[in-house]
């Protein structure tokens, strides 16, 4: 399937950059045939200067909204004095952040990177370690607990263990050490946890990729119990649910589950570089030293000040707050269309999708540019899902606005047999 040829209204200059991407770029995603140039806010325009709501917010990195100015003044502040610096020197920067982003999560250190998976690859790392030095696991044998339908990023070693086809069939061998347990079954993983050798459970606290499945109320906390009595660590990988998204800074917090190691990425530059971060207690951090792991971009000037700026205008303009209440009444309108078309209304806080309800497998597709017909952009997920995660800046307006468009654009749903 090619968006090309998908899309007979697009004009002469969306198609131009459509063909570029198509000759030179490869072929690993198949986007919406849309071309943007500006974003602002919960807005994003194409290059024809039509005007849409972003309700993906690159998959939740931008949950301060596009292009939000104190995140960009910081960013251009910062790279007009210095940008990088290696960790072989120290800079005036991290130290500051790595103070204040633990003083926000409560943790003793932070160990920075950038992208989500070079992240989780980090957790795992530290996971192994603490479980080799700490839990007296013998060398080599440590395993780590994961969910089925999990999503954690596309490196060799975290394909591994996802059990979506599409991610690691043909990419093998694969890294060994990893046990998958059903989401949202505490009994498989009681089960999982009596084996001396497992390290830790690493989980989404909400699985956004697989469609934003939300777990039974107290599944966290009885996870997390678990792995307390088991001695293992319980790992949040919260890279798409955290800072905000979910109407509490953590989806963690939901539950008051504290995780040994917690993950975040995305948000935390609010969409402007690829920061993430490992945040963990001394006993788990400390057994890293130096030399072991690392990254030549983690920790940089510019990541710090970004990241500082990001969490800080997250806070100051009570965006988790707007999460928690917009979020409501967005899963509260959805559910009030009555739309045969929608199996289900899921998600919490701004972290919501629509399950679609219709014999066509492309529904959710034509859905989707239905939508961004009319004004919204919006991505399917796992073919019949529909992801809805506008930036935590929208107003009440405009989330009745969304709802106006989805109405309008489930109409295109009758003439598809
Ligand atoms: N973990 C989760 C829960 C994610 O949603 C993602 C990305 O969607 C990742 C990890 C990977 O992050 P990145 O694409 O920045 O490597």
């Amino acid at each position: 399937m090619n968006a090309i040829s998908l899309s007979p209204t697009l004009s002469d200059l969306s198609r131009h950059y459509l063909e570029l991407e198509e000759k030179y770029g490869a072929h690993n995603y198949h986007p919406l045939p849309v071309v943007l140039d500006r974003g602002s806010g919960i807005h994003v325009w194409d290059v024809d200067g039509r005007r849409y709501i972003d309700c993906l917010s690159g998959y939740s990195a931008v949950n301060q909204g596009h292009c939000h100015p104190k995140i960009i003044h910081a960013l251009v502040q910062q790279a007009e004095k210095l940008t990088l610096t290696s960790r072989a020197f120290h800079s005036d920067l991290l130290g500051e952040y790595a103070r204040y982003i633990t003083g926000i999560f409560q943790y003793d250190k932070v160990l920075p990177m950038n992208t989500g998976v070079e992240a989780v690859e980090t957790a795992i790392k530290l996971c192994r370690r603490w479980g080799y030095q700490v839990k007296g696991i013998p060398e080599n044998k440590a395993k780590i607990i994961v969910c089925a339908e999990n999503f954690h990023g596309r490196t060799s070693t975290v394909i591994s263990f996802s059990t979506d086809p599409d991610s690691n069939r043909q990419f093998g061998p694969y890294m060994p050490g990893f046990v998958v347990v059903p989401y949202n079954d505490t009994q498989a993983l009681l089960e999982a946890l009596q084996d001396p050798d497992i390290a830790g459970f690493l989980v989404e606290p909400i699985q956004g990729e697989a469609g934003v499945v939300v777990p039974d109320e107290g599944y966290l906390h009885r996870a997390w119990q678990l792995c307390r009595e088991a001695n293992a660590l319980f790992i949040a990988d919260e890279i798409q649910t955290g800072l905000g998204r979910t109407g509490h800074m953590l989806a963690c917090d939901h539950e008051h589950v504290r995780p040994d190691i917690l993950i975040l990425g995305k948000a935390l530059s609010g969409g402007v570089l690829p920061v993430s971060a490992v945040l963990a207690d001394d006993p788990i951090m400390l057994t890293i030293r130096p030399g072991e792991h690392g990254s030549t971009y983690g920790g940089n000037p510019l990541g710090c000040r970004v990241a500082i700026a990001a969490v800080t205008v997250l806070q100051e303009e009570k965006m988790t707050e707007n999460a928690l209440h917009l979020g409501e009444l967005f899963r509260e309108e959805l559910r009030k269309l009555n739309s045969p078309y929608i199996r289900l209304v899921r998600g919490k806080g701004l972290l919501n999708a629509i399950v679609i309800n219709h014999p066509n497998h492309g529904a959710a597709w034509e859905l989707c540019l239905a939508l961004k017909d009319n004004g919204l952009l919006a991505k399917p997920t796992h073919g019949d899902k529909i992801r809805l995660a506008p930036p935590l800046v929208i107003t009440r307006k405009e989330v009745m606005e969304c709802i106006d468009i989805v109405k309008h654009s489930l109409q295109v749903l009758d003439q598809l047999s």
